[in-house]
C-alpha cells in the first residue's frame, strides 16, 4: 500500500504491487510532477510532450548565455506543495526571498499599492472609497475562503462591499485584464482567494530560483530518467483509447502505444477532445469550461522603469493590461546585467489580438512602452514575444461543486490539470497540490491492476 511520508509526498508502494507501465500526457508542471510521483511508485513511465520543450506555461528561451522564463513566473511563501518539490529535488538552497512591492497604473500615473497608508493615500477613489476598499481586503483575510462565495459573482461581491465606483475605477478593469468580457461570470470565492494569495504577507514578499524555472524543470527531468522514465518530446496524443483491460494511446504521426495505466495533463477542453471516445462520466466529458489565453512581450532595458516588481495597467490609452519589473525580484546577473520586463494581455485565443502576427505585437508593446514611461523606449536592447492559448480557466458560478474528478477510469485514466485548482490560484503550486491530491487514489485503485505483457510504449 502507497503512504504519504511526513511530508506528505506518497512513497513507493509495499510488497505485493507491481511495477505498471504508465503514460503521463504533458510535460508542463503538471505531467512533470505527476509523472515523478508515479516513478517514485516504481512504475515505468514515459512522458509524452508535444511541444520540443519541457515546462509548459512555465518554460524558458534561452537568452544572452542564460534562460529567462517565456511569461513572469514568482513563487509564494505560502506555495508549500512547491516548496516541498523544490527541497525534495535538492534545490531549496537555490530559493531566493525578497520584499516586492505592487504599483497601479491609473490614467499614467503610478500609485503604490502596498499597505493601509497606499491605500488612503490612493486618489482614484475619495477617502470614503478607499476605506470601504481597506475593509473589504480585511474582512477577506479575516474570513478567509468563504464557500458561499462561489454562488455570488466577483462584481456583485465587489459592489456590495465597496461601492460601485470603486468595482468600476479599480476591479472591473482588473477582472477584464485576467478574463475578458467573460468577467461577469466569475464567482467571487476565486477573487477571494486570489487575493488571500497574493497579499498574505506584510509586506508582500515573493520568492525566484536563483538559476530560474530552468533549474527547477532540469532537475524534474533528470530526477524522472533516474527514476527510469523516458521523455518523448514533438509527439502529440490524438486519442486515448481502451484497449482490453488496460489504455491506448494513439499520436498525431499515426503511431500508438498500450499503457496499463494513463495521466493526462491537458487542459480540460483538449482532454475532452482526445477522450471523446472513452464514454467518461458526463462531469468530466461535458463540463464547458473555457480558457484564457495569454500574449506578452520581453524587454530587455538598459535602465529600471519602476520600484515595484507587478503594476495592472488601467485607463492609461494602452494595449497591454500589466507591466511586471522581473528584475525586482530576479539576479541582475541571469539577464547579463539587464533589466527585465514584461508586458501582457491576458487575451482569447480566438481574439483579434490572438491573431496579430509577432512583428505587429512587437511593436505594438514597444509603442506600449513608450507611451507610459516616456524615454523607456531608446534604452529597449531586446525585445521578444510569446503567446499561450489555453492559460486561465474562465470559472463559472457554483465551479465548486462541478471541479472535474482527477479519477477518470479507476486504475487506468486519471487527469490532473488546471482545471482542478478551483478554487486555489492558477499556479506552479496549485499543480502540485492536484497532483499530491490525486496519487493516494490512483496509487490504492492502480494496486489491482495487473500488468499486461503487451503493454509498452509506442
Ligand atoms: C503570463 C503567466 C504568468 C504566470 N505567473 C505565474 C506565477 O507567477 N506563479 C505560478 O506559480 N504560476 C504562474 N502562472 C501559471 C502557471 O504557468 C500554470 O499554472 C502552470 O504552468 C500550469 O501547468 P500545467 O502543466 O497544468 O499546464 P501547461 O503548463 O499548459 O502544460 C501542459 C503541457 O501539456 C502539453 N500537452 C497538452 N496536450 C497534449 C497532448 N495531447 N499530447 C502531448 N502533449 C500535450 C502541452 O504542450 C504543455 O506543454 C502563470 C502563467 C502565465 C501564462
Amino acid at each position: 500500500m502507497a503512504h504519504n511520508d511526513d511530508r506528505g509526498v506518497l512513497r513507493t508502494p509495499g510488497k505485493g504491487s507491481m511495477a505498471l507501465n504508465a503514460a503521463v500526457i504533458g510535460g508542463g508542471i503538471s505531467g512533470l510532477a505527476a509523472a515523478y510521483r508515479l516513478g517514485g511508485l516504481g512504475h515505468h513511465v514515459t512522458l509524452f510532450e508535444g511541444e520540443d520543450f519541457l515546462g509548459g506555461l512555465g518554460t524558458t528561451f534561452p537568452c544572452r548565455g542564460g534562460h529567462l522564463e517565456r511569461f513572469y513566473h514568482c513563487i509564494l511563501p505560502g506555495d508549500h506543495a512547491l516548496l516541498r518539490l523544490i527541497h525534495e529535488l535538492g534545490l531549496g538552497g537555490e530559493l531566493l526571498w525578497k520584499r516586492t512591492g505592487m504599483g497601479f497604473m491609473y490614467q499614467r500615473r503610478i500609485h503604490p499599492l502596498n499597505g493601509a497608508l497606499d491605500l488612503l493615500r490612493f486618489s482614484p477613489l475619495t477617502f470614503h472609497e478607499r476605506l470601504r476598499m481597506g475593509l473589504m481586503g480585511l474582512r477577506t483575510r479575516i474570513a478567509g475562503m468563504d464557500p458561499e462565495l462561489d454562488q455570488v459573482t466577483a462584481a456583485d461581491w465587489v459592489k456590495a462591499q465597496a461601492g460601485e465606483r470603486v468595482f468600476e475605477i479599480l476591479w472591473r478593469p482588473l477582472l477584464e485584464a485576467k478574463i475578458g468580457d467573460q468577467y461577469p461570470g466569475l464567482p467571487a470565492l476565486w477573487l477571494s482567494s486570489r487575493m488571500s494569495r497574493e497579499k498574505n504577507t506584510a509586506p508582500e514578499v515573493k520568492g525566484c530560483l536563483v538559476r530560474g524555472y530552468r533549474s527547477l524543470i532540469d532537475a524534474l527531468e533528470q530526477g524522472l530518467r533516474e527514476r527510469g522514465a523516458e521523455i518523448r518530446l514533438r509527439t502529440r496524443v490524438a486519442a486515448i483509447e481502451r484497449d482490453g483491460e488496460g489504455m491506448a494511446l494513439r499520436f498525431e504521426d499515426g503511431r500508438a502505444g498500450s499503457f496499463d495505466l494513463v495521466v493526462a495533463t491537458s487542459p480540460l477542453p483538449q482532454f475532452q477532445r482526445v477522450t471523446r471516445g472513452l464514454g467518461l462520466a458526463p462531469g468530466l466529458a461535458e463540463l464547458q469550461l473555457d480558457y484564457q489565453g495569454v500574449v506578452s512581450s520581453v524587454f530587455l532595458m538598459e535602465q529600471p522603469l519602476m520600484s515595484c516588481y507587478w503594476m495592472p495597467v488601467v485607463d492609461s490609452g494602452v494595449t497591454c493590461q500589466g507591466v511586471i519589473e522581473m528584475s525586482n525580484l530576479v539576479p541582475l546577473e541571469r539577464s547579463a546585467g539587464l533589466r527585465v520586463v514584461y508586458l501582457v494581455n491576458y487575451t482569447h485565443r480566438d481574439s483579434a489580438l490572438f491573431a496579430k502576427t509577432d512583428d505587429e505585437l512587437l511593436a505594438l508593446y514597444r509603442s506600449d512602452l513608450a507611451h507610459l514611461f516616456p524615454g523607456a523606449g531608446d534604452r529597449v536592447v531586446e525585445q521578444f514575444v510569446f503567446r499561450a492559448p489555453f492559460v486561465e480557466p474562465i470559472w463559472t458560478l457554483n465551479y465548486r461543486a462541478q471541479c472535474p474528478p482527477t479519477t477518470a477510469i479507476p486504475g487506468r485514466l486519471y487527469l490532473a490539470c488546471t482545471a482542478q485548482v478551483y478554487p486555489r490560484v492558477n499556479s506552479w503550486n496549485s499543480c502540485c497540490e492536484v497532483v499530491e491530491g490525486m496519487m493516494p487514489a490512483l496509487a490504492a485503485e492502480s494496486a489491482a491492476v495487473r500488468p499486461r505483457e503487451s503493454a509498452k510504449s509506442a
